[in-house]
């Protein structure tokens, strides 16, 4: 039928794609993927001649009503991000918002996910988790948003984290400060691919571990087992930056 898919694609062994999506792709009249390079490859490994075009973080909202366009003139358009699922924290929601505002049907093709893969051989909790994509690059903001996740967090569950290999001893040692030494992590890397590894225990033991290594490097996925702060906590992280912010205007 016309409409956009949105169709996941492997994020590390191609044998994750699946059977449907294979199907969509070869039928589709466009694929919209985020880089047309790293999709051509996929293409070709499966014998697809689909045209493919751009559509990537800084050109999706103005690439949207020529898309819009193809899919009224009842075009069926796949968008795919280079690896998982398109939308998560990939692009992709804009032209799908985008649709559904037009009145055009949006499928899902679904597949592989880091988030959820990491989620389930994890060995937390899966009853209820949050997803929080990437946490902002600089130091500070990323200090910030883990200490309002913190505060905002009423019940116990897993957070879903992407980091990039360059970041995660800060991220765990930001971890470390505001969760404690104890909070239990699990860090998934190189999912589905040759060297996947999952490294589980306390922060404090996943950051020694990393520390010991010379060089962090492949995708990684960090999940947090987040307890939310005892009653009394709260009034101590509050006394804390009282004092710092004392000591700041001293
Ligand atoms: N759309 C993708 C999905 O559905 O998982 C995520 C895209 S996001 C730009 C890329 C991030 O996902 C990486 O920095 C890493 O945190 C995570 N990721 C992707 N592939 C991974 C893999 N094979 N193993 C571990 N993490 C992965």
């Amino acid at each position: 039928a016309p409409g956009l898919y949105l169709v996941a694609t492997p994020i590390g062994n191609l044998e994750d794609i699946t059977l449907r999506a294979l199907r969509v792709l070869r039928t589709a009249d466009r694929i919209a993927c985020e880089d047309t390079r790293q999709t051509q490859k996929l293409l070709n490994h499966f014998g697809i001649e689909t045209p493919a075009t751009s559509l990537h973080e800084h050109n999706e909202a103005a690439r949207t009503p020529e898309m819009l366009a193809a899919l009224a003139a009842g075009e069926r358009v796949a968008v795919v991000s280079d690896a998982g699922m398109p939308g998560i924290s990939d692009p992709g929601m804009h032209l799908a918002a985008a649709a559904i505002a037009a009145g055009v049907p949006v499928f899902p093709v679904p597949g592989a996910n880091a988030a959820l893969s990491a989620l389930v051989a994890s060995g937390l909790s899966a009853e209820r988790f949050l997803f929080a994509g990437f946490l902002p690059a600089k130091a500070g903001e990323r200090r910030t948003a883990l200490e309002n996740l913190r505060e905002q967090m009423a019940d116990p569950m897993t957070v879903i984290f992407y980091e990039a290999p360059h970041r995660i001893l800060e991220t765990l040692g930001d971890l470390e400060s505001i969760w404690g030494a104890e909070a239990r992590v699990v860090l998934a890397r190189e999912l589905t691919k040759l060297h996947e590894e999952f490294l589980r225990g306390t922060v404090a033991e996943v950051r020694a571990a990393l520390n010991e290594r010379d060089r962090m490097r492949g995708e990684m996925v960090l999940l947090l087992d987040a307890q939310p702060a005892t009653v009394s906590a709260p009034s101590i992280s509050i006394k804390d930056r009282v004092a710092a912010l004392e000591r700041e205007e001293g």
